[in-house]
Formats: structure tokens, C-alpha cells, sequence
């Protein structure tokens, strides 16, 4: 592309940087900006210079907060003795939209993948054992995608966690297998949480 200014190709630039957006889009988006009343365009300018600032991880469950605890770890109807480990914050926002859901959540931030070189000392597991370890956990909740890096990441939780003696138990298989949890419905994404099983049983095939 042949830009008539500098700043333009820049800020095209960087937009063509995010995930699912090409040059093409990027000077789209650009051209919507400058066409924007200025308070506009510093309100969008400064919501993404704070964000990777002052945005913070919950101390106990590492999901995204404004807080050193998240809002849900320091509300008081949860069931903190319940625990759903999901992969990330985008997994929590789903569990949460289906309105079935009233324990708390771990964030492992990923999942393990040895093609991607990620393995388990990569993402929060210890500290999801160190609090299953150190307080009350009636029961935890296996949350995670029905993907090879899914289940992978399930059977290695399974292995670390089947000596405290709690129920381990995994959501039930209305989620098609390499299906992501961000793009579950509502209703089916309820319904397994509500009926999950064991996760000992659902080895059994
Ligand atoms: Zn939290």
C-alpha cells in the first residue's frame, strides 16, 4: 500500500498487527477513527494504553481483574468450595453467561501443548494443587476444551489431583469433540456444567 502519510501508515500498521485483521481492514478501521470526534478517539487511545497497565490477575483464581481479587473470588453467594479450571478469562466469561454456575474459578492461562512447547510449569497448576491442598475444595471442575491440548491438559490435572480425595469432575460432552468452550452456547454450555461426571468414568469409553 501506498500510504500520503507517514502517520497513517502507521497506525494501519499496527491495526493489521491484531489477530483476524488484514491491511485492507486495518485502513478501514483507521479512516473510521479519523472521521471520530476527537474526545472519541483519546477515550479509545487511553482504554488501551490502561488496559495493559494497570490490568491486573486475581491472586487466587489469575483471572483478569481491576483488583489484586476478582470480583467473583470476593463475592459472598459463591461457593468457594467449588472450583472450575478453565484455560482463560474468555472461558470464565462463558461459565458465567450460562447463569448455572455459582463456585469459583481457576485460570491455567492455557493449555499444555508440547507442539507449542508449552508444558505444565507454563501455566497456574501448581497453585491450583497448592489451593486444593491448603482450603476446603468440596469438589473441582474440569472446564476445558474437548481438543487433543484439552484433554492432554485434563489427564495431567487428573494425575495431580486424585490423591486429595474430592470429587474430579469434568463437564459432560454436549461440546462436540475439538470444540472450544468460547463458542459453546449458552444453553449447552449450562447443561454440561450442571451435568457433569466424574472424570474417572469418562475414561472409561
Ligand atoms: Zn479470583
Amino acid at each position: 500500500m501506498n500510504f500520503s502519510s507517514k502517520l497513517l501508515e502507521d497506525a494501519v500498521n499496527e491495526f493489521s498487527k491484531l489477530p483476524g485483521v488484514g491491511q485492507k481492514t486495518a485502513l478501514r478501521l483507521v479512516l473510521h477513527l479519523l472521521n471520530k470526534e476527537q474526545e472519541e478517539v483519546d477515550h479509545f487511545g487511553n482504554s488501551v494504553m490502561r488496559l495493559r497497565k494497570e490490568i491486573k490477575h486475581c491472586s487466587v483464581c489469575h483471572n483478569i481483574s481491576d483488583h489484586e481479587l476478582c470480583d467473583i473470588c470476593t463475592a459472598n453467594k459463591r461457593d468457594r468450595d467449588v472450583i472450575c479450571v478453565v484455560e482463560d478469562t474468555r472461558d470464565v466469561m462463558a461459565v458465567e453467561n450460562t447463569g448455572q454456575y455459582f463456585g469459583v474459578y481457576h485460570v491455567l492461562d492455557g493449555l499444555i501443548s508440547p507442539m507449542d512447547g508449552i508444558g505444565p510449569s507454563d501455566l497456574f497448576i501448581d497453585s491450583l494443587v497448592q489451593r486444593v491442598a491448603t482450603t476446603p475444595v468440596k469438589e473441582v471442575i474440569l472446564a476445558l476444551s474437548a481438543t487433543m491440548e484439552g484433554d492432554t491438559t485434563l489427564f495431567y490435572l487428573y494425575k495431580r489431583l486424585k490423591d486429595f480425595q474430592i470429587p474430579i469432575t469434568t463437564i459432560a460432552r454436549g461440546i462436540a469433540f475439538g470444540g472450544e468452550l468460547e463458542y459453546a452456547d449458552e444453553i449447552t454450555l449450562g447443561r454440561s456444567i450442571v451435568t457433569r461426571v466424574p472424570y474417572q468414568s469418562s475414561l472409561i469409553k
